[in-house]
């Protein structure tokens, strides 16, 4: 692993020795700086003018240009209880507790999703997902640090291979925005790092050497992190590799930094597809219209987007939330593929719900959406189990002749169960066609016999 400079003096995560200038893109922002002081703090002093909009209350003076620019975003990130209290008021009490939480599992928000925050509702579902609660420490003794079991299936490092004809690389563990229900908060205690070439190096060379890996998956942390040159390097490398047919893509970015999701970055993945991207709505409020123009832009440059989305408690835990978020996500072509059940993760107990939530979510919005926003719910077993989809049961009994099934408004029905095989298939094919037809007519009574067998031929059998 190669750590990050000290450039970003804003994020503790990413105060380490060592440079990465090929790799991560925040070097770029030194060598590109947008001109102006860039810290929250100086901005606040700069007068507003007519190229100023309100972004909303919180960040209302900072100037149209640096807020459409992702890098400012990143660089301002905030990482303190301090840098949060001038935008979120917080009682001594929350600050203590901020404090003392983000000295296991830091603090890091982008300013665009800070100001999607109601600052005035201790229970806003924006807020829960971006500002540390004191539950992450007094329940943290529950769960696992890796519950998926990654370490036991990584073949080089940066790399798990635990299906057969599927491979996750991990390439960074920084993201834009540390969600506090994260999988992987494991791995914000080592400090911002991102994979050497040597690493990266390692990592395809097993791929090439696996010939059933098909489908590549770029996580992290977050691989937009990564300067979009150095990803296409790496994608570019993926793809000439002949057996590995699909690469997909994780990242936060369309939902917590939508800025980042630029031309040139479009321009670089249309080159290398097909690619897959998978992003991580969890909650309505968060399809905003950068949000949207974000994921047009992508599918624009011929990238599918699906949707992964967490079920947290208090966040998105009931039907309601679900279907206007799943009903808001195929309003901008971006299509519910997961829900997945809150993995048992150290420090993410408080936001886990019953199984059954997620079940009686999924039974509360089957008939009354499309099919196409409903998500497959799904567990991801402890110890590399792997995923196991989760459905209401329609099924009240079955026989070989016949299911009792309960539809989405819970009336029953019976549902003929067709013979396995079709022993009158064998009988049929010897005979001629006249006589398959009198067979049907017989054994059917139908009438109009005389027309059928006079055109057998022509004869449509009408279920
Ligand atoms: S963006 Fe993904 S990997 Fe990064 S902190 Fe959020 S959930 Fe974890």
């Amino acid at each position: 692993m190669k750590t990050l400079s000290a450039s970003l003096k804003t994020c503790p995560v990413l105060v380490k020795e060592g440079r990465s200038q090929d790799s991560f893109c925040a070097d770029e922002v030194d060598e590109e700086p947008p001109g102006k002081p860039d810290d929250i703090k100086n901005l606040e002093d700069e007068p507003p003018s007519s190229n100023h909009r309100s972004h909303n209350n919180l960040f209302g003076e900072v100037p149209e240009k640096l807020w459409k620019d992702w890098k400012w975003h990143f660089r301002n990130r905030i990482t303190t209880v301090e840098q949060l209290n001038k935008f979120i008021p917080l009682t001594p009490e929350e600050q203590a507790q901020v404090k003392l939480v983000s000295r296991l599992y830091p603090l890091a928000v982008t300013p665009y999703y800070l100001s999607l925050i109601n600052p005035d509702d201790p229970e806003d579902p924006i807020r829960k997902q971006a500002i540390p609660s004191i539950l992450e420490v007094t329940m943290g003794a529950v769960g696992f640090e890796d519950p998926l079991a990654e370490k036991e299936d990584t073949v080089v490092p940066g790399l798990v291979h635990r299906y057969p004809d599927r491979a996750l690389i991990v390439i960074t563990d920084i993201c834009s925005m540390l969600c506090r229900h994260c999988t992987r908060k494991r791995e914000w205690r080592k400090g911002g790092w991102v994979r050497t070439d040597d690493e990266i190096e390692a990592i395809l060379d097993y791929l090439r050497k696996n010939k059933s890996v098909r489908d590549v998956i770029i996580s992290g942390g977050d691989p937009l992190t990564l300067s979009s040159r150095r990803l296409g390097e790496i994608l570019a490398k993926l793809r000439a590799i002949n057996h590995i047919e699909i690469i997909r893509i994780g990242t936060r970015f369309p939902v917590v930094l939508p800025q980042r999701i630029d031309s040139e970055l479009c321009a670089m993945l249309s080159q290398y597809g097909p690619i897959w991207l998978n992003t991580h709505f969890n909650h309505v409020r968060e399809i905003t219209p950068e949000a949207a123009e974000a994921c047009d832009r992508i599918i624009r440059s011929g990238t599918p987007v699906n949707n992964q989305s967490v079920l947290l408690r208090g966040i998105n835990d009931t039907v309601k939330t679900q279907l206007e978020l799943c009903r808001g996500l195929l309003r901008i072509k971006v299509r519910p593929y997961y829900l997945f059940q809150c993995d048992e993760v150290q420090g993410t107990e408080h936001l886990r719900t019953p199984v059954e939530t997620g079940t009686k979510i999924i039974e509360g919005m089957r008939g009354f959406t499309s099919g196409l926003a409903l998500p497959t719910f799904v567990v991801d077993l402890p110890n590399g189990g792997g995923k196991v989809p989760l459905q209401p049961d329609y099924i009240l009994s079955k026989s070989d002749t016949e299911l009792v099934l309960k539809n989405y408004e819970g009336h029953v029905y019976h549902y003929r169960n067709p013979e396995k095989g079709c022993p009158e298939a064998n009988s049929w094919v010897t005979g001629s066609p006249l006589e398959r037809v009198e067979k049907i007519v017989v054994e059917q009574e139908v009438t109009h016999v005389s027309k059928v067998f006079e055109d057998a031929d022509r004869v449509i059998v009408r279920s």
